[in-house]
């Protein structure tokens, strides 16, 4: 059985979804379902944001409802003029959508909690519309409601996965669909165990949901449908030639995410790796050329040299007061603040009399941590920086990158070369 996963931007028309609804009828297989994962329409999710109670002021929040609903009655529409049925199912989400917020409203309920039920209906709504359009072009589908397959305990925004429940509910869904050419589900949501709370897994969290189900129905494989044609050496966003890379192993994918390539959402390796399932990265736009594979690959091929930019970020440089050296009460303290405040490092340097930390300029974040460390150590800092990662670096390599800027930190292992360098 395949798991297959179509991201916003492959379902963000009625033209988008007529062609993924393509790439699916090509698939099927006779015999076994394929499982289908979709995420909430176009941006949806960064509405929905919006309408969390307590985000936007009532005019502004009443507009940005009334456009959520034209958006996805208009692409219903657009997909199957004659069909009643959803745009009355639509009608049914958005009632219960209405009800959740008022009762959000009244309850003051926790930012976090409040966020994954108002958020999720992205989801809800995606899969309502592209059931019923699979149905129509006679592609036999089942809705299979997320929020009853990913069991999660109750952290909200970033739900974790109770693995053992959450295999025995993807089990009894498959008996269900048997006969079925699709069951279809929603990317990113789930529920806490033995209750009615919709919990999300995090941003970008359709991806971890495809392995997540991969993982639970011991899958042949996942296929994730994008608008790149494959796993790129470099965002073609910043870099004119990039390559694609064909194979990558499992331990790289996982490298590469967490130095911050947004291709992959990070968590979403492991569980598929754990049992040697194939994940595949293919176009929605050519869906007929290749992709990549990310499996059990001894190492990239072609081999190149992989770059990721990470722009907006500060570096800090803390020392203590007392000119004491950094030691490991002092990086203790440090990094219980950091770990309070939520901030990842993304890299870290020390030396006798200071520890630099370069981190993403969230200005909020950034402004409390230094207000905390402040109380405690001296504080420097330089920003507008990029942190650049290279894997597989050649010096050639790196200079023509760096392009005679100054380097202000470098850090260099055996395969990876970092470098913080003022932004262009
Ligand atoms: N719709 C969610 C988001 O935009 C999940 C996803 O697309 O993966 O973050
Ligand atoms: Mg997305």
């Amino acid at each position: 059985m395949k798991v297959f996963k179509f991201g916003g931007a492959s379902v963000n028309s009625a033209d988008a979804v007529r062609n993924m609804a393509q790439i699916v009828k090509q698939h099927l297989t006779a015999g076994e379902p394929l499982v289908v994962v979709v995420s909430a329409m176009g941006k949806t999710t960064n509405l929905l944001e919006k309408l969390v109670p307590g985000v936007t002021p009532k005019e502004d929040a009443a507009r940005l409802r009334q456009q959520l609903e034209n958006y996805h009655r208009e692409i219903a529409y657009a997909l199957m003029p004659d069909n009643k049925d959803v745009q009355n199912d639509i009608s049914t989400i958005l009632v219960r959508f209405d009800a959740t917020i008022k009762q959000l409203q009244k309850g003051k309920g926790e930012y976090n909690y409040s966020y994954d039920q108002t958020v999720s209906n992205g989801e809800v709504l995606s899969t309502t519309i592209i059931a019923h359009y699979l149905n129509g072009i006679r592609v036999k589908t089942m809705l299979a409601d997320a929020r009853q397959l990913i069991i999660t305990d109750d952290h909200y925004r970033e739900g974790h996965v109770d693995w053992e429940f959450t295999k025995g509910t993807c089990r009894l869904m498959m008996d269900a669909a048997k006969g079925y050419d699709v069951v279809l589900t929603q990317g990113f949501i789930g529920s806490v165990k033995n209750s009615d709370k919709t919990t999300t897994l995090g941003r970008e969290g359709s991806d971890y949901s495809a392995a997540i189900l991969a993982y639970c129905l011991d899958a042949e494989s996942v296929t994730i449908w994008k608008d790149v044609p494959g796993f790129l050496n470099a965002d073609p966003k910043y870099f004119d030639d990039t390559v694609k890379i064909g194979q990558i192993p499992y331990n790289e994918a996982i490298e590469l995410a967490y130095y911050g390539a947004s291709v992959i959402h990070p968590k979403t390796v492991k569980p598929i790796q754990n049992k040697g399932i194939p994940l595949y990265i293919r176009s929605f736009v050519t869906p007929e050329s290749e992709g990549s594979a990310v499996g059990n690959y001894h190492a990239i091929s072609p081999e190149t040299p992989l770059y990721i930019v990470k722009n907006d970020q500060i570096l800090l440089s803390i020392l203590p007061r007392d000119y004491s050296f950094i030691a490991e009460d002092n990086l203790q303290v440090i990094f219980g603040i950091l770990n309070e405040l939520g901030i990842r490092v993304n890299l870290m340097q020390n030396s006798a009399l200071s520890f630099s930390i370069c981190i993403d300029n969230n200005p909020q974040r950034v402004g409390v941590l230094i207000e905390r460390l402040k109380s405690m150590f001296r504080v420097r800092y330089n920003e507008n920086l990029q942190l650049i990662t290279i894997r597989y670096y050649t010096q050639e390599v790196i200079d023509s990158i760096v392009g005679g800027r100054p380097i202000l930190l470098e850090q260099r292992s055996r395969s990876t070369e970092q470098i913080i360098v003022p932004a262009l």
